[in-house]
């Protein structure tokens, strides 16, 4: 059984960051980064998934997300930050100190005087073939994120609530054309942007239309769907896919500890602080409305400083 001062668990922008600046506090952190298990799923978190990113500050002709979370690992290792490719068990916050099981053995692995939870959160899928191997390919998740590279294009974005919405709307800058395919035949959006979408002229509406196949070889060319109603297939001729069917946060190892906010996010505030003391959160693991790499980092730091001051009032 190993003893820390500081246990991060995640290594997306926020757990590393959370890493970087508690190493560099001498905070000696441990930092469980997870393992890969599905697409959607991974060490880094969800830049390990994206392909260019140009907006995060500080590098002038884009990096990529795999490259740039490399970076953050590499610093965080320079500061002495103990990272560990596994993934947490279980996890006891209701006593001190904390306790992490990484195995089914009855010990805890790790005890710990601080956690700062990075868990992240993950889009929901389609689950539909082609999917998986077409991602960063054409279909992303992340307009903010990658509208950017689809100038000119006509464009799909999947869903009706109001994330399909922004997406919509925002992609409405760079494509020729954006597709609403939606399964209904109203919109799960509030109002507003419902209003906002109907009254641009680039969007249009494929209603009653269930996604069943993501097509292309190497790209996306193209989205297939059913008709809930008749049944009928039909090709829709998109090179770029956005799915905004929703996220879930990853809190599997804190839901019946932690107080959450609808939506299964966890509650923070002031700060990174959480319902429990000594336990701080980061990232999307607990922000449903920013979710960028450079939030979240933002974040990261915020909960790394917070911990620090948290463990440093009490001696620690
Ligand atoms: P959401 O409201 O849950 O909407 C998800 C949409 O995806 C629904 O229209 C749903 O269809 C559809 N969907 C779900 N699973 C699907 C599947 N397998 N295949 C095809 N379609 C599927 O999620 P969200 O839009 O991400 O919003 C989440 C929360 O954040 C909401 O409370 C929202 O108001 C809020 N939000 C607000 C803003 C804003 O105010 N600017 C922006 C973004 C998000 P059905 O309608 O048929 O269920």
């Amino acid at each position: 059984m190993t003893h820390t001062r500081v246990l991060i668990i995640g290594s997306g922008p926020a757990g590393l960051t959370a890493a970087i600046y508690t190493a560099r506090a001498q905070l000696h952190p441990i930092v469980i980064e997870g393992e890969p298990s599905s697409t959607t799923d991974q060490p880094g978190g969800q830049l390990m998934l994206t392909t260019e990113i140009e907006n995060f500050p500080g590098f002038v002709e884009s990096i990529t997300g795999p490259e740039l979370m490399f970076k953050m690992r590499a610093q965080a290792e320079r500061f002495g930050a103990d990272l560990r490719v596994t993934k947490v068990q279980k996890l006891d916050v209701t006593e001190t100190p904390f306790r992490a099981w990484l195995t089914d053995d009855v010990e805890p692995s790790i005890t710990a005087d601080a956690v700062i939870l990075a868990t992240g959160a993950r889009s929901l899928m389609m689950g539909v073939p082609g999917e998986d191997r077409l991602y960063s390919h054409g279909l992303s998740t992340c307009a903010t994120c990658d509208g950017f590279f689809f100038r000119g294009q006509d464009i799909a974005v999947v869903g009706g609530g109001d994330s399909a919405m922004e997406e919509a709307l925002f992609l409405t800058r760079f494509a020729s054309s954006v597709t609403v395919v939606h399964r209904r035949d109203s919109l799960r959006a509030s109002k507003i942007m419902q209003e906002r979408a109907f009254a641009n002229d680039k969007i249009v509406f494929a209603w009653n239309s269930l996604p069943v196949e993501v097509l292309g070889d190497d790209r996306v060319s193209g989205l297939r769907v059913k008709d809930t109603i008749s049944g009928e297939e039909r090709d829709l001729p998109v090179t770029g896919i956005f799915v905004a069917i929703g996220h879930v946060p990853n809190t599997t190892l804190v839901t019946d500890s932690l107080e959450l906010e609808d939506g299964g996010y966890i509650r923070t505030g002031p700060g990174s602080y959480t319902s429990i003391d000594g336990v701080f959160a980061a990232g999307d693991v607990q922000d449903h409305v920013y979710r960028q790499a450079i939030t979240s980092a933002g974040s990261g730091c915020v909960a790394a400083i917070d911990a620090e001051r948290w463990l440093e009032v009490r001696g620690l």
